[in-house]
């Protein structure tokens, strides 16, 4: 029997963005159609709107004309985008974005400060979710004590500190070398299928890229419509 298809997750419908008045067109007119449970790579050269696609679909930026919608409600209608943030999206970023005065536990708690888990609930739950990562002996580490793959392991680990929908990895591996770059993509595998969360990832990797279910191409602002995986478009 044919498979039916999935609940939608998020959506871009017809977005645009530029930037200096007007003079750098990042996103020049995006539709594209996220399922619940897809984990998707987004790939493309540099400069060609990768970042500003998933800052769209994470509601950390906002188009200049078309809709981001999640779970059908248009992201422009949500008063409280940055509560929006905390309680469904997950983002991993290139540079890990770790703070690097606290230990790999508290900077793991950082995105629970509006969580209504007492202290030591959300200290057990770092140290679980550091312990998932494969970080149970690095607790107590700053980042400078770590390497780059378990940095970024524990970036991961935060970005899922109040389990989120929709988790979104922007070049995660970039900074990283051969090794640590697949063992940071099969964790990101490993926790998509346990948690059944929709991915998105970045990357201009096609070894990393080649994890996702599939892969959407983008060239000067416009998804590639000859890539090998075109997308779902809305109808
Ligand atoms: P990618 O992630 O694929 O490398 P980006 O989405 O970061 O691409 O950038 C797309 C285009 O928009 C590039 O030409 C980039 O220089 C430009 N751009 C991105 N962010 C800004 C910004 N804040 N100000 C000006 N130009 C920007
Ligand atoms: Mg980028």
């Amino acid at each position: 029997m044919e498979e039916l298809s999935k609940p939608c997750l998020a959506e871009v419908i017809a977005v645009t963005r530029s930037y200096e008045n007007g003079r750098v067109r990042a996103l020049r007119g995006i539709d594209l159609r996220i399922e619940e449970g897809d984990f998707v790579a987004i790939t493309g050269s540099s400069g060609s709107g990768k970042t500003t696609l998933l800052q769209m679909l994470g509601g950390l930026d906002t188009p200049d004309s078309g809709e981001v919608r999640f779970r059908g409600q248009a992201l422009s209608a949500i008063r409280d985008l940055s509560s929006f943030r905390a309680r469904k999206v997950g983002f991993v970023f290139q540079s890990f974005h770790l703070l690097a005065t606290l230990t790999a536990c508290e900077n793991v708690q950082v995105p629970m400060v509006e969580s209504p888990l007492p202290t030591k609930e959300r200290e057990k739950r770092a140290i679980q979710l550091l312990d998932e990562v494969g970080l149970a002996e690095r607790i107590h580490h700053r980042p400078s004590e770590l390497s780059g793959g378990e940095r970024q392991r524990v970036a991961i680990a935060r970005s899922l500190a109040n389990e989120p929908d929709l988790l979104l990895a922007d070049e995660p591996t970039g900074n990283l070398d051969r090794e640590s770059t697949s063992m940071v993509m099969e964790l990101l595998t490993r926790i998509h299928r346990k948690n059944g969360m929709t991915l998105i990832l970045v990357t201009h990797d096609p070894s990393a890229a080649a994890y996702a279910h599939r892969q959407v191409r983008m060239s000067d602002g416009l998804i590639d419509p000859n890539a090998p995986n075109p997308p779902a478009v809305t109808p």
